[in-house]
């Protein structure tokens, strides 16, 4: 690797993303990458992982449209102003102007919602909670970054519909211990942000942003939104409560993507490349013999059981037979990420052993072939578990107090202070450090002080970062 991730981490994770073969940045369109096979591997296992827990919540998966018509996008006032100058449009068919453009969804509120308002009609149909993945729109104007900020994005997004606010607040309960549960399975541990106003999604009541650091940069994982009757109203979706009254549902969203394969690389990374957490690693293993000339087949050979023995038992295992020198194979997979290595040479195959070694600590661990998948399983386990402790250590390390602008000038990472909570403010803050707020910190004690901007008294504080 050419750049350090502490000196560049925005040029070190560029060239990781390429080197590691996650994807292509070479396709003619700018910001619109093409997945390669090892990168969308890593986006199906957590696919597979956001599914399971969607799943197991009630929640059931659609596919809708990809073209949404001009009158129905614009319905909800908020909404269009927040996304208008972000969306992509289809104006012809052929050589003749359509009579309504159609617009590449950059997300599916307003593909969806003149839809519930049909499927909608009384209170046995709620709540209704679907949710899809599929890609998504956007015209990036900022400058392009794979996975982070990119002009097609795969899209995670579900939707609710519940009789009132009361289930609708329930849903973002769920949602919060869905995000945990993620979190855990990627090992990235992130903190809960509400957005201050101007920042919330447009068209929401109010939205929750997940942010963890990529290195010292702020980096959005997951949002969650509240929208309470903003939309049912501009949609029309009523439903015959049990007294016979028509109400609006209350709605919510949740929105996940492919910056959690960015947040991976970002968190975990190193200088030699990928770390990948084993629940989503393409490979948990790689397999590396080691042999000597004469003894190539005999170790081949035992490489070949060794393989077999961890595939069995349902490790996602590969043997490494190129035509290469050890050293750089080696080299290959420590680009990759995987999280374990197993060396076989001589003198395991002799000795019925095998060397594996931690991607993540380059701890070597010699281990009997007897019993050899459960120990795998627990090293995996263990690897799992420490890459996420180590993120936790670096996060809560990389937090700042800061009493005054003048404090955060030279403080990298998230800048905590005691904030009014005014717009004007907000801004005193965004532009003097040249960072953007992220909002107010969940699950940290509101403590006493004064604004850093105005000096008003206050309990509320908030978290600021410069994103990646
Ligand atoms: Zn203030």
């Amino acid at each position: 690797m050419e750049h350090k991730k502490e000196v560049d981490v925005s040029e070190w994770y560029n060239e990781v993303v390429e080197a590691a073969g996650l994807c292509d940045k070479r396709y003619p369109v700018k910001g619109m990458n093409i997945w390669l096979p090892y990168g969308w591997k890593i986006m199906q296992l957590i696919d597979k992982k956001i599914r399971k827990e969607f799943d197991a919540t009630g929640h059931s998966e659609v596919c809708f449209p990809l073209l949404i018509p001009e009158n129905e996008f614009q319905k909800e006032a908020e909404h269009i102003k927040g996304f208008s100058a972000q969306v992509f449009w289809v104006t012809h068919a052929g050589d003749n102007p359509l009579d309504i453009k159609l617009v590449l969804r950059p997300t599916s509120e307003t593909a969806m919602y003149s839809m519930f308002s049909i499927w909608i009609r009384s209170h046995a149909d709620l709540p209704l909670k679907i949710y899809q993945i599929v890609n998504v729109f956007r015209y990036e104007t900022k400058q392009t970054r794979a996975f982070i900020r990119v002009r097609e994005i795969h899209f995670f997004e579900a939707h609710t519909c519940h009789a009132d606010a009361e289930g609708s607040e329930g849903q973002i309960k769920e949602d919060i211990q869905i995000m945990e549960n993620l979190g855990k399975a990627l090992a990235l541990p992130y903190i809960l942000h509400k957005r201050p106003d101007w920042d919330k999604f447009a068209g929401a009541v109010y939205s929750l942003g997940a942010d963890l650091l990529a290195g010292e940069k702020a980096l959005q994982i997951g949002t969650i939104h509240q929208y309470h009757e903003n939309f049912a109203k501009a949609y029309n979706i009523l439903f015959e409560d049990k007294d016979g009254t028509h109400r609006h549902a209350h709605q919510t969203t949740f929105g996940l993507s492919e910056r959690l394969v960015g947040a991976v690389v970002g968190v975990h990374g190193d200088n030699s490349g990928l770390i990948l957490p084993p629940e989503i690693a393409p490979y948990q293993v790689v397999i590396v013999p080691v042999p000597k000339k004469e003894k190539k087949e005999v170790v081949e050979g035992y490489a070949m059981e060794i393989q077999k023995l961890l595939m069995d038992a349902g490790i996602r295992v590969h043997l490494d037979l190129r035509d290469l020198r050890p050293g750089n194979k080696y080299y290959d997979w420590e680009l990759k990420g995987v999280p374990l290595r197993i060396e076989v040479g001589e003198r395991e195959s002799a000795g019925g052993t095998v060397t594996a070694v931690r991607r993540d600590t380059r701890e070597k661990i010699t281990i009997a072939r007897e019993g050899l998948a459960d120990v795998v399983k627990s090293l995996l386990t263990k690897v799992q578990a420490d890459l996420y402790e180590r993120a936790a250590k670096a996060l809560e390390a990389n937090i700042h107090w800061i009493t005054s602008i003048e404090e955060g000038r030279n403080r990298r990472g998230i800048l905590r202070f005691n904030w009014c909570g005014s717009e004007d403010c907000g801004m005193g803050i965004e532009k003097g450090l040249d960072v953007s707020i992220l909002g107010i910190p969940l699950n940290v004690n509101a403590r006493s002080g004064r604004c850093i901007v105005c000096g008003k008294p206050t309990e509320m504080i908030a978290d600021a970062g410069r994103s990646l």
